[in-house]
């Protein structure tokens, strides 16, 4: 043999093991899917029955009142994290960016820059000192003034987020408690397999763990041209808001309460009261003990909105239903408009 003919016979080899490959990949993909469409079609049918059988209705409408209160439980943690949005809504206004300059360039970084309340378009120097202290920097630049009714409305937003993040926890444990608990009476294969869209079918609402809810504040900076920018952000997430608002507590001094009665309302004193109340509701005297998922919050019994202060004596524990009933948790018209004393 020639070495051409050689070479022929090998190109032709390659070319066949390629075309051969691509068949045997192609089946193997179609017949996977394939099986896979015939899974998830027999799983839909057997769902569509079982959700619609007289057997699972009877164990829906059994627990009926169990979901019941994880909704409503998951509502009032939803009115919890929308606290901020309530306190610090301001309106500065909005404007266009409008580009008159000369150049063909176009600037897609300023292009993007935004209203938003909580972003603050500034030089290189700011954006980095506000890296180095962004308390300082955030006070400053979004309005926020150290004062006593500032402190407090900060407390508040803590002592809401720390519930909220603490609810959310229990009320994940208590709906697997629940779903656990039916174990013998709904098929083995749905609860392993299945369990998202069991709970949904249950009634439950879905518990959104995102953090997103936490407020952010940025300081963002583009050079003239648009080519460099750098942002410094914080998010006034729980250990945020606890070191924030030790350092607005620093600033404030306490001008405005009794000296020596303000105490700052952090994770820590959080747990001191509950732990003085005996983990137990001050109202309705559930606790812990009774109820294991039970979500507990602390609360002013003379409402800040009626010159209460944060002072162990001003303060005890509330189970989230009777806090929620005594409605002083979410901040009023009345509470934003109470005065410098
Ligand atoms: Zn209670």
């Amino acid at each position: 043999m020639k070495k051409s003919e050689i070479m022929a016979v090998f190109y032709l080899i390659i070319i066949a093991v390629i075309i051969g490959g691509i068949i045997l990949f192609g089946t193997a993909f179609l017949v996977f899917g394939l099986l896979w469409a015939i899974y998830e079609i027999l799983w839909l049918i057997y769902e569509y029955f079982y959700y619609k059988s007289n057997k699972f209705l009877q164990i829906k409408d059994d627990i009926k009142e169990n979901i019941i209160k994880c909704n409503e439980l998951n509502q009032h943690i939803e009115e919890l994290k929308s606290i901020y949005n309530i306190v610090k809504k301001i309106d500065y206004g909005a404007s266009d960016y409008i580009d008159n300059s000369n150049y063909n360039y176009k600037r897609p970084k300023l292009e993007k820059i935004k209203n938003d309340v909580n972003v603050y378009e500034c030089s290189a120097t700011v954006c980095k000192n506000a890296q180095a202290q962004p308390f300082k920097y955030i006070c400053k630049y979004f309005d926020i003034k150290p004062s006593e009714t500032t402190l407090s409305e900060f407390e508040n937003i803590l002592n809401n987020f720390s519930a909220a993040e603490q609810g959310k926890i229990l009320l994940q444990n208590e709906k697997d408690e629940i779903v656990d608990s039916l174990n013998d009476k709904i098929p083995f294969l749905l609860l392993n397999l299945r369990k998202k869209k069991l709970i949904r079918k249950l009634g439950f609402d879905e518990v959104d763990f995102s953090q997103l809810y936490f407020p952010t504040f940025s300081f963002n900076y583009v050079s003239p041209g648009g080519n460099s920018s750098m942002t410094s952000e914080t998010t006034f997430n729980i250990e945020n808001l606890d070191k924030f608002i030790s350092y607005l507590s620093e600033l404030v001094k306490f001008r405005n309460s009794v000296a020596g009665q303000r105490a700052l309302m952090t994770a820590a004193l959080r747990e001191k009261i509950k732990n003085r109340d005996n983990y137990t509701c001050q109202t309705c005297g559930l606790s812990n003990k009774e109820e294991r998922n039970l979500l507990l919050e602390i609360d002013h019994i003379i409402p800040l909105s009626k010159n209460g202060i944060t002072s162990e004596g001003n303060l005890q524990t509330l189970c989230w239903r009777c806090n929620r009933t005594k409605g002083s948790k979410i901040i009023n018209a009345d509470y934003i408009g109470i005065k410098n004393a």
